[in-house]
């Protein structure tokens, strides 16, 4: 926990907590052995939710950025938030069957099974930055699917902003060896 360091006035003490603080972690959810990481704790706070949304952005503060895609469905939550705040259009990668237009797909592994994500035909317009956007990167494979969509799209990746790393299970790697910058605010221990 910080002191601020110019307190305004009228607000004396006012206190600025590590963004990891705001994160409430459910053991055994949603299987036995999986640590869940809660942002609903996070988004739920006006400090916690103001602050995540600053520090995603922060690094991309005055680059030319067309749209912010984020992923279902604590992505849309963030996503829609930094699209907004940089007052660009937003892009929803969606589960399969859930958008009602023209789709591609594609498969990924997940650790039990397969899943398929999607993203609408005309989204995105060939040459577009766009800045990718989920609240947790655990193996990658999600995002590596949405990186994969958007490339077919046509989309000029410009990064991918997490707020949470689980590096034991080696998504940032894999999405920098995509040749992707990859931006995230905290880590976590195991999986
Ligand atoms: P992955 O494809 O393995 O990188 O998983 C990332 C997706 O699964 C994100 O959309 C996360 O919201 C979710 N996820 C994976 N592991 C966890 C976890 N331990 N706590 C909360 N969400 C998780």
């Amino acid at each position: 926990m910080l002191l601020f360091p110019y307190q305004p006035a009228g607000l004396r003490y006012y206190t600025v907590n590590k963004i990891e603080s705001y994160i409430r972690t459910i053991p055994d959810y949603p299987k036995k052995g999986i640590q869940f990481r809660d942002v609903s704790t996070l988004f739920q706070d006006p400090r916690g939710f103001r602050m995540a949304v600053d520090m995603l952005l922060h690094p991309y503060a005055g680059q030319p950025i067309d749209k912010v895609a984020a992923l279902e469905a604590r992505g849309f939550i963030l996503g829609g938030a930094i699209a907004h705040q940089l007052s660009v259009g937003f892009v929803p990668i969606r589960k399969q069957g859930k958008l009602p237009g023209e789709t591609m797909h594609e498969d990924y592994t997940l650790e039990y099974g397969e899943a398929t994500m999607e993203i609408h035909v005309d989204a995105i317009e060939k040459g577009e930055r766009v800045l990718l956007v989920d609240d947790l990167i655990a193996t990658g494979g999600t995002c590596e699917a949405g990186i994969k969509l958007l490339q077919r799209s046509g989309a000029n990746i410009v990064g991918s902003a997490f707020i949470i790393d689980l590096p034991a299970l080696g998504g940032k790697k894999l999405i920098e060896s995509l040749g992707v910058d990859v931006h995230i605010l905290c880590e976590f221990d195991g999986d």
